[in-house]
């Protein structure tokens, strides 16, 4: 079921940790960024799509994990995109024999056979600091920066007042730090908060990778709470937030684990440079 959520622009919710598939209208056709979790669930969007005469003509994953980078043969081979360090991950990740079994083991048991593995990651690199999705329809301005993993690109499609948010600013999961391989993951996150934030303005909807789509209002409130998020971590305090602990939507109490272990692995970090720094 496709859902319009402004002028042009439709979402596709998975039943998967509500993952939104993004749907851009086109001169020529559409745009879909993380086109979606289960194969029948790309197939019915597909099905959606071609039901109403669009073909899709480009795709973007918004980040390297492999909920971000699948996609469906019904869905046709327009050329998919990332940025260029989302596309360099994502290449040296699933380069080996193994990286697909690697991979599969990532998935969740229950819903493991359901997802299409066999186009996963086929993603085109954009040049360094492209301002944004080279396609023929509305600008979609690409906002990268470093926060939950390695070239997370937002996606503010400014004619139309919507911001494609990637893993960030969910109303159901906490801010997931990008802690491989970076050596400040609260600065970094709390660096990308200020820089969507300083796009917040010009945003009237906005759309998580997971979770409730916000309006105008939720901009705001969903930095604001995710930067409070980040602060308690880094402070190593038991966060308040509506995301972790009772107050978790149904469904989603596993997020107290995810708190769990960044605090710790945090706290490991701490430790290691008290030690050798
Ligand atoms: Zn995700």
């Amino acid at each position: 079921m496709l859902r319009q959520v402004a002028e042009g622009v439709l979402v596709h919710e998975s039943e998967f940790c509500q993952s939104n598939a993004v749907v851009v209208q086109g001169r020529a056709g559409v745009l879909l960024i993380d086109p979606g979790v289960q194969g029948h669930e790309m197939a019915c969007l597909a099905n959606d799509l071609s039901d109403v005469g669009h073909t899709v003509v480009a795709g973007f994953s918004t980040h390297p994990h492999w909920d971000h980078l699948l996609w469906h043969a019904r869905l046709g081979e327009a050329p998919r995109y990332g940025t260029a360090r989302c596309a360099a991950v994502v290449r040296a990740r699933l380069s080996d024999a193994g990286a697909k079994a690697r991979v599969a083991g990532l998935i969740p048991q229950d819903i493991a056979e359901r997802v299409p593995l066999d186009l996963l990651g086929l993603i085109a690199g954009l040049p360094v600091e492209t301002a944004q999705i080279p396609w023929d329809g509305p600008n979609v301005r690409i906002v990268e920066h470093q926060a939950h993993a390695p070239g997370h690109a937002a996606l503010l499609i400014e004619e139309r007042g919507v911001l494609v948010a990637g893993d960030m600013l969910s109303d159901v999961l906490i801010p997931m730090l990008d802690l491989n391989g970076t050596a400040d993951p609260i600065e970094d996150h709390l660096a990308a908060l200020r820089l969507l934030e300083g796009v917040a303005g010009d945003v009237d909807v906005l759309v998580p990778g997971h979770g409730s789509i916000g309006g105008a209002d939720q901009v705001h409130a969903r930095i604001d709470q995710d930067r409070a998020y980040v602060h308690a971590l880094r402070a190593g305090h038991a966060p308040s937030d509506p995301r972790v602990g009772p107050s978790a939507k149904p469904g989603w109490e596993w997020v107290s684990d995810v708190h769990n272990g960044q605090a710790q692995r945090l706290a490991g970090r701490a430790e290691r440079a008290a030690t050798f720094g």
